[in-house]
């Protein structure tokens, strides 16, 4: 696809739309005296500093995930949580009642239910049976109104990446927007599909600050793009999206990647170490091999299970509804203590 037939996708009323322009939008030189937003001059109730609007577009914060990831800042959104931008994507690209998008089940549930949200119908092409893409069904899919298709990897709750070659493939055939979500990406070795973007104009990479950055409660999430879809986001996002203090600890955070990388290193040892405990027990018949901070694990008996660790003050999730995924619970590497905790409860599971 070429940027333009990117940009044919969009909804009309979204290519049309004059954006909203707030006070820090319409003036950018330097001054001293700002009295153009409506804000209190004096200060913040409780003391904290944060009486003033926060840039509209997150220049600083970018240019630091910019640094870091090598991706240039004009190919970067920020969004309230990836989630935010999986709902800008679904108002930019798809009709309400008309348009659709295909996800890869069993994946990432946010799909689906921003597409019911934004009345998008998701059609399904499951995942094969060791969980990656069935590419022939994808590509053969008729196109015919869908204008996004969802990948996820490393996989939620599968934990597994995709093939490299069949997201290539999807993205060299498929006539649409191709999201790959990559909010796992930190705990595997794979590199990232943002350093693709000039290959692939119809590529939307989605990656977060929720799981190896420890900042879940911050709210922040990356998207990466052509400009033109990053001007696209930036236009319908809400004029301030990320909050003053979200920026301040994510650009804090930014400063020690080291602090990062070590606390990825300390959830894949526990990894390697609840999967080497887990199969001993009767009550596990498979663990499926993870990419990411978590393992699926079958079982003889989720429910049960399940009950028996809640009875223990241990919550998992059960994913054994989900097809493809029967009798598993998701499990997500916990600190040395939970996970010995975890361990010694499934040795009391009788
Ligand atoms: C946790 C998770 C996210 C992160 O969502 P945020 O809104 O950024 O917290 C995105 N995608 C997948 C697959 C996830 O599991």
């Amino acid at each position: 696809m070429t940027t333009n037939d990117v940009l044919s996708l969009l909804r009309d009323n979204i290519r049309n739309l004059k954006p909203y322009t707030s006070a820090r939008d319409e003036f950018t030189g330097t001054a001293q005296i700002f009295i153009d937003a409506n804000e209190n001059p004096i200060g913040s109730v409780g003391g904290s500093n944060n009486n003033r609007y926060p840039d509209p577009y997150q220049r600083e914060l970018k240019g630091r995930i910019a640094a870091l990831k090598g991706v240039p800042a004009e190919h970067i959104f920020l969004g309230n949580g990836s989630d935010e931008a999986i709902d800008l994507l679904f108002k930019a690209f798809c009709r309400p009642g008309i348009d659709k998008a295909i996800a890869t089940p069993p994946t990432y549930g946010m799909y689906q239910v921003s597409a019911d949200v934004n009345e998008v119908e998701i059609e399904e092409v499951s995942l094969t049976e060791d969980f990656q893409l069935n590419v022939p069904a994808l590509l053969n899919h008729g196109f015919d109104k869908v204008k996004m298709l969802f990948l996820c990897s490393p996989n939620n709750p599968t934990g597994n990446l995709l093939k490299r070659a069949d997201i290539e493939q999807v993205l060299r055939n498929f006539n649409g927007i191709v999201i790959v979500d990559e909010a796992y990406i930190d705990f595997s070795p794979e590199k990232s599909w943002s350093l693709e973007l000039a290959k692939y104009p119809n590529l939307v990479v989605l990656q977060t600050f929720s799981k190896a950055w420890g900042l879940a409660a911050v709210r922040l999430g990356i998207a990466y793009a052509s400009t033109e879809i990053i001007a696209v986001l930036n236009k319908i996002k809400l004029p301030y999206n990320i909050s003053g203090p979200a920026q301040e600890a994510a650009f804090n955070a930014l400063s020690a990647p080291g602090e990062k990388d070590r606390m990825v290193a300390a959830v894949l040892e526990e990894r390697a170490r609840l999967e080497a405990e887990l199969v001993k027990f009767d009550s596990v018949l498979h663990i499926y091999p993870s990419d990411a901070n978590f393992l699926l694990v079958k079982t003889t008996a989720p429910n049960e299970l399940y009950d028996f660790l809640v009875d223990n003050e241990i919550v998992v999730r059960n994913r054994s509804r989900l097809a493809l995924c029967e009798g598993c619970l998701r499990i997500t590497v916990g600190t040395a203590e939970e996970n010995t905790a975890l361990l010694k409860a499934f040795s009391q599971f009788a």
